[in-house]
């Protein structure tokens, strides 16, 4: 029986997250990104290589001619696992937090990964490192100060299990941020077959975009700007934001927006067919909706996502934060809606 993961990838909802990557035993599948993919190469028999933007660059049946059908990809695959029925079905507990530190909101993330690493609880944590241009590299965090380069948000994706192949043979006491594909994926790994993924920290994600469609359509030519100009994206207010330099003397930014409606059509492809907006899976889900501005909103979810949220030293908290949970659930609805299979569909 081929892997199920064969079955997502030809309905193109393939949400890249890696962790097929990471635990097939025999490298039979790998993520590709899809500007590394030249179109006309001829392909090592070895590799099935993906790119679910662009279902051309799969080769159907690639992976038969190594693939055992230990079918293990399929077991930490998210797709396959499928959605949750209420992601609000496991909230323990909901605060917002802000840290010290900087970050994308309250660099509550952050904060949580510093302080580990401090006390040890933590040998490794798998993150996403960014250059000037805004290309992004999924990277290994080894130590409290490498968490400086993964700070802030970057709205396009990345395959960040992937990392998990070398970092599990080499570390004990794993630490994964993800948005909701990934924090599930790791949750499946964690679950099937590896013990050293100690905690997963989800993030709140609607949708992510290709670095392509990100950094080469929407910046400069939809918005008009220089990629190499802008310090930070966020969403919010029914807009997407993209702030840019403002001089060489530590002047405030300036804000760039445009309506999320304009942008929203061109998000990669699983996201549109993606039913989980709060991590689900995760032991901790860090966003910045339902909170003040400046501060991240923190679902706990279960006992380990308390017991090392406890041990977290340098966050502030703040009980019944406003706009609050209503506004979290809102928005998840709305995901759910504009990603409920449709009739006669694939999902
Ligand atoms: C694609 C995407 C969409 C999002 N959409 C929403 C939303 O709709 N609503 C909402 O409330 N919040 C959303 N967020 C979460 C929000 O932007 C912040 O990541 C979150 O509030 C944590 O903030 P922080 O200040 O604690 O982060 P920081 O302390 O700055 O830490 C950021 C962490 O996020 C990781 N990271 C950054 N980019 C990515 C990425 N592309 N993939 C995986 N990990 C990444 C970094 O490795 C780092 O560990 C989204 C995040 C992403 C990546
Ligand atoms: S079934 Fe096993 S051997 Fe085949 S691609 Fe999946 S993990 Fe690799
Ligand atoms: S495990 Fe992740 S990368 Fe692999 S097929 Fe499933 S969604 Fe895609
Ligand atoms: S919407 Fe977010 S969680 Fe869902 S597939 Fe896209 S990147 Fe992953």
């Amino acid at each position: 029986m081929p892997p199920k993961i064969v079955e997502v990838i030809e309905n193109g909802v393939c949400a890249a997250c890696g962790a097929c990557e990471a635990t097939c035993p025999l490298n039979a599948v790998y993520i590709e990104s899809e500007a590394d993919v030249p179109e006309d190469e001829t392909r090592p028999p070895s590799a099935s290589r993906r790119d679910p933007n662009n279902l051309t660059y799969y080769v159907h049946g690639a992976a038969c001619e190594v693939c055992e059908d230990c079918l293990t990809c399929s077991r930490v695959c998210p797709v396959v696992d499928g959605f949750p029925e209420d992601e609000f079905d496991n909230v323990r507990s909901f605060r917002g937090g802000k840290s010290e530190l900087e970050g994308q909101d309250g660099a509550v993330v952050s904060a949580i990964l510093k302080s580990l690493f401090e006390q040890g609880e933590i040998d490794c944590a798998v993150g996403i490192k960014r250059d000037e241009n805004w290309g992004i590299e999924p990277f290994i965090l080894t130590k409290a100060s490498d968490v400086d380069l993964s700070k802030g948000t970057k709205y396009s994706s990345a395959p960040v299990l992937a990392q998990l192949k070398d970092a599990m043979k080499k570390y004990e006491k794993i630490a994964v941020v993800g948005v909701p594909c990934q924090a599930h994926g790791a949750a499946l790994m964690r679950e099937n077959m590896t013990d050293r993924i100690v905690l997963v920290i989800g993030i709140l994600c609607m949708e992510s975009f290709t670095s392509e469609a990100l950094c080469d359509n929407i910046i400069p030519n939809i918005m008009g700007l220089d990629i190499k100009q802008v310090v930070k994206m966020d969403f919010g207010g029914g807009k997407f934001w993209a702030y840019t330099k403002n001089g060489d003397n530590g002047e405030e930014p300036v804000g760039n927006s445009i309506a999320i409606k304009e942008i929203a059509a061109l998000a990669r492809n699983p996201c549109h067919h993606c039913l989980d907006y709060t991590a689900y899976y995760a032991d901790i889900s860090v966003g910045s909706v339902g909170a003040p501005d400046g501060w991240n909103s923190v679902i706990v979810r279960n006992d380990t996502g308390e017991k090392y949220l406890n041990k977290v030293k340098g966050i502030e908290y703040m009980d019944d934060p406003k706009p609050g949970m209503f506004l979290i659930k809102k928005l998840a609805d709305q995901k759910h809606k504009n990603n409920a299979p449709k009739e006669g569909g694939a999902h």
